[in-house]
């Protein structure tokens, strides 16, 4: 690597150097003084890099070789589906009727783009099994905050006040009790039992009048089944309480079963997951949110509608939430998740499920004998291993996870789901080849053979990144914000 791949851009900073040129103005200054006021214009100028065109060219081309992307590696990231997006998605994207329209623009003029959005809410009713779906939520924690703000509207509709708590188990992602807080709940926590499964009893003892919903995903955070699912709909709906499925991965269940024939009232889905668009590095992603029949009034408006052969959006939902984001859903993203739905097709979204649970357990099985396996039964898309074996020989499952960037791979997910010690949970997706499961767990196999003969080898990994170890909580708590000259 050159030199000047290691340097900080700060670094090649040359005073007067400019990586721009842009014609002379004619038009006269504004006086920002007179435009901002007092108190907002910086006294300073900032300390911006002064490099050229080339300069940066480099500095970004360095950091993107730096970087792990699906296009670049396997990156079995557990609850994340990280898998390839084809660049087909991005071709339509960039289709002028959809890229330089604007959302103002008046709806006979985009007749197409609602057409799209119309035949992607149809094809997410049909796939999940529930009655409508809006597009709106960006993401999937801000579908699962929009759907239970619609569970909120339906009890309050029925003058049903004192329904302030919403169940979720221990396994749950993050941001289900996060999102149930933001909403207004109090967040029950519910036990697994020692299958990895909701434990029934806990679940009666919890459920009641109180009970606002239960949040869950089948199959759920360890990559399990819910075989219980409709004892468990039942107990929450006799006691009046909603059932929301987190389906922010569906690559288990597509094609195969639907949240709206397991019971579930309230669905929403991770287009940047399941439905191929692009992810991570905090891009825009998409969580529209499928409701039953009894919570469509309730649903953020507009919602898009066909009235006759013309394409509208009904804003005329008296009951509506209202809208949760500005315009109708991060549409780019909505064009590359329609693309793929209609390119695969009903049979290859079959095969997706199928070639993901099967690459999930052909992984787990390979892997049984070298990691503890906290739960000895077939997984759907992704499983959890224990590093609590390596951990008895002063490797951690933090160690394991640095020493696999020495192979190139992005590590799994770790520490996650909390209800299991030392955590390591594996997605590998279905659009890897067998070589490369192959591959990748032949260096898992060779770290845990490391961890009982050499196992400084992990505790000091990573050895060829660009960078060593960090202090990870550091860099997150006390970030950086101005680079200070030595
Ligand atoms: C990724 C994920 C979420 C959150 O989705 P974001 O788009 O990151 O907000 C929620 N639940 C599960 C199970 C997930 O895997």
């Amino acid at each position: 690597m050159h030199k000047d791949d290691q340097a900080l851009i700060f670094e090649l900073t040359k005073p007067g150097r400019v990586g721009y040129s842009l014609p002379e103005m004619d038009v006269p200054e504004l006086d920002l003084n007179e435009l901002l006021p007092e108190g907002f214009l910086r006294e300073e100028e900032p300390e911006l890099p002064e490099v050229s065109e080339l300069d940066i060219m480099r500095h970004y081309t360095a950091l993107s070789r730096r970087n792990h992307g699906v296009d670049s590696g396997f990156y079995p990231l557990g609850s994340c589906t990280m898998k390839y997006n084809p660049k087909i998605n991005e071709n339509v994207a960039r289709f002028n009727g959809f890229a330089h329209i604007h959302p103002l623009q008046d709806e006979s003029s985009v007749q197409g783009a609602l057409e799209l959005m119309y035949d992607l809410q149809e094809h997410l009713i049909e796939i999940t099994g529930m009655d409508e779906v809006t597009l709106q939520p960006a993401a999937g924690a801000h579908g699962e905050w929009t759907g239970l703000m619609m569970i909120r509207a339906y009890h309050e509709a029925n003058g049903d006040t004192k329904r302030t708590k919403v169940v979720v188990p221990d396994s749950a992602h993050g941001t289900n009790p996060a999102s149930a807080t933001v909403a207004g709940f109090e967040t029950i926590t519910v036990k697994s039992d020692e299958n990895g499964l909701v434990d029934l009893e806990d679940l009666r003892s919890v459920v009641g009048e109180d009970t606002a919903a239960l949040m869950l995903t089948n199959p759920n955070t360890l990559g399990l089944f819910e075989e219980n699912i409709l004892e468990m709909a039942e107990i929450v709906h006799a006691a009046g309480g909603k059932l929301y499925y987190d389906g922010a991965n569906l690559n288990a269940v597509l094609s195969k079963a639907r949240p709206g024939d397991m019971g579930f009232d309230v669905v929403h889905l991770n287009l940047h997951k399941t439905f191929t668009g692009p992810h991570g590095g905090g891009g825009p992603g998409s969580g529209p949110v499928g409701v039953k029949a009894d919570l469509i009034p309730f649903l953020p408006k507009p919602i898009v509608a066909k009235r006759g052969d013309e394409f509208v959006l009904d804003y005329d939902r008296p009951q509506s939430i209202g809208r949760v984001k500005p315009y109708y859903g991060n549409f780019g993203i909505n064009v590359r998740a329609y693309t793929y739905i209609r390119t695969m097709g009903p049979d290859g979204l079959k095969a997706v499920t199928e070639y993901a649970v099967l690459n999930a357990n052909y992984m787990m099985r390979r892997l049984q004998e070298f990691y503890d396996l906290p739960f000895d039964r077939h997984c759907k898309h992704e499983f959890v291993l224990s590093g609590r074996r390596q951990k008895k020989l002063g490797v951690r499952t933090l160690d394991i996870a640095k020493r696999l960037l020495d192979f190139g791979y992005h590590p799994p997910t770790i520490y996650f789901p909390l209800n299991v010690e030392e955590c390591i949970m594996i997605e590998p997706t279905e659009t890897e080849s067998k070589e490369t499961l192959d591959a990748f767990i032949d260096a898992m196999i060779q770290i845990a053979k490391e961890a009982e003969e050499n196992p400084e080898i992990v505790q000091e990994a990573p050895h060829t990144t660009v960078i060593g170890r960090l202090d990870e909580t550091t860099a997150a708590r006390k970030p950086i914000l101005r680079y200070q000259k030595q």
